[in-house]
């Protein structure tokens, strides 16, 4: 096995005996990324010259002595929407395409005082609209377990990047399902935690109720490594919370006897691969297996969830998007014979298909006389699909899911039917409406094709969805 196949704790535990350098493990994977790049396209970035540098000073460490941080030294991707000193962050756009931001993200900057190695910037759908990272103006990610399929989105450089050895972590965002999905696709964890549980600052606006930073790994235990490392109070960050941050590693070894899971009866009904329906039913048996009380409960406004979400996110983008007008930022277009024609220009040819969608259909649900219709109901809905969550954590843990109504697709086939697309994301983004942490695991494939498991927690419960996600993981035997 290739030091780029191993995941972030066999190589903590390799560095710490000395068996291996930091700059051996890095070398691995920019051998690996050498070899892959030119079929996945999982990086928009790669910063070899500054890893290798981080690398050597990580291996300086662990020469020194001393309690170390379980990320020394390990090589790590950053999705392409979150700040990096001196990196070029580019949201997949050509709009941002020259964009070199001269501070770190807080979630960066905790990465690397933990001594991680940043590989490089991983591709992603521009600006996070996208279910399947083929709007990014870098050209789309491939599925690393099926080159003609995608790797998810918008995060899938992040879990192709790991899933490929291309990296042995990384780093996600998540406004609508962004890890879970493109994990699941790619067969790895992702985990986006509860609202406010990451700091945003430094990751470039989406829809800003709804982003969250999150963490990709090879097993539950690696996303609770990079979550130790990320979470935690900001006082840059408004939004993010005064909570205590647990210690996620602690949480793992917790049994789950007793442990109460909800199944909503609302999201395994049509609509949803029959596969992958029987492949989370065997999850589940295991589980039961382990000692969890399985119980059934209901999500009864889970319709809503697509539309709402669709609306509400627009309108975010809409407004967050609007500082694009080539006076501030990255690409501004040569047609300068007045100003409006310059920020009409820079905006039409700057800004992606995709993108463009969401701004009109943003800037039409904002606007005075459909407000009301549009806006105001998707937020009343948003409290709805809250309070359901509510109510069923009265009776239950967690809470168990598909990620995804369907295996990973092939590379085109939704990209023409924008409405397709988005219902890929049915069962991911009601926790970004309620702000609730989420974790896709692996549990099994479909001719190949990975099927993930979603496991729903309370807010800044994250510690029960590593505990349910872990025993599944040993249920399995494969990690
Ligand atoms: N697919 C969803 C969207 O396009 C979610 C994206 C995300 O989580 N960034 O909005």
């Amino acid at each position: 096995m290739e030091l780029c196949d191993r995941n972030i704790s066999e190589l903590a535990e390799m560095l710490r005996r000395g068996d291996v350098s930091s700059k051996e493990i890095t070398e691995s994977v920019f051998a690996r990324i050498s070899e892959k790049e030119d079929t996945i396209n999982a990086y928009i970035t790669t910063t070899y010259d500054s890893a290798m540098k981080q690398a050597d000073m990580a291996d300086k460490r662990f020469r020194k002595g001393g309690d170390i941080p379980l990320l020394n030294g390990i090589p790590i991707a950053v999705k392409d929407i979150i700040c990096t000193k001196g990196i070029p962050t580019t949201c997949g756009s050509k709009i941002l395409s020259d964009f070199v931001p001269t501070y770190n993200a807080t979630a960066v900057e905790k990465l690397l005082g933990d001594g991680a190695v940043i590989v490089g910037k991983a591709n992603m759908d521009e600006f996070g609209m996208g279910s399947s990272t083929e709007n990014s103006v870098a050209g789309p990610t491939r599925n690393p377990l099926n080159t003609e399929c995608v790797a998810g989105g918008s995060s899938g450089g992040s879990a192709a990047a790991v899933a490929a050895g291309e990296a042995i972590g990384a780093v996600g965002t998540d406004t609508g399902g962004s890890i879970r999905q493109p994990a699941a696709y790619c067969g790895v964890v992702g985990i986006k935690p509860t609202y406010g549980r990451v700091s945003r600052y430094g990751l470039i606006s989406y829809a800003s109720s709804l982003d969250q930073i999150g963490a990709i790994g090879k097993t539950v235990r690696d996303c609770a490594v990079l979550m130790d490392s990320m979470a935690g109070h900001d006082p840059l960050d408004t939004t993010s919370a005064q909570v205590k941050k647990p210690g996620f590693l602690n949480s793992l070894n917790k049994e789950i006897q007793g442990l109460r899971i909800g199944l909503p009866k609302e999201y395994f009904v049509e609509g949803l691969d029959p596969n992958i329906k029987e492949r989370i039913e065997t999850a589940v048996s295991l589980l039961e297996e382990k000692g969890a009380h399985v119980v059934e409960i209901s999500l009864p406004h889970a319709s809503y969830a697509v539309s709402s979400y669709y609306l509400i996110a627009t309108a975010e983008a809409s407004s967050n998007l609007a500082r694009y007008d080539g006076v501030k930022y990255g690409y501004r277009s040569e047609a300068v014979s007045d100003a409006v024609t310059m920020y009409e220009t820079t905006r039409r040819i700057g800004f992606g298909r995709e993108v463009k969608r969401r701004i009109m259909l943003g800037s039409y649900v904002l606007s005075a006389g459909y407000y009301d219709a549009y806006y105001l109901k998707a937020q009343k809905a948003r409290t709805l699909i809250k309070e359901d969550f509510d109510r069923a954590f009265e009776k239950v843990d967690a809470i168990v899911t598909p990620v995804s109504p369907c295996l990973p697709f092939k590379l085109g086939e939704k990209l023409e039917d924008p409405l397709r697309m988005y219902l890929v994301d049915i069962y991911t983004v009601s926790l970004n409406l309620s702000g609730l942490p989420g974790m896709s695991v692996n549990c099994g494939t479909v001719e190949g094709l990975p099927v993930g498991m979603q496991i729903i927690g309370r807010a800044f419960d994250e510690a029960t969805v590593f505990q349910v996600g872990h025993a599944f993981e040993e249920s399995t035997g494969s990690k």
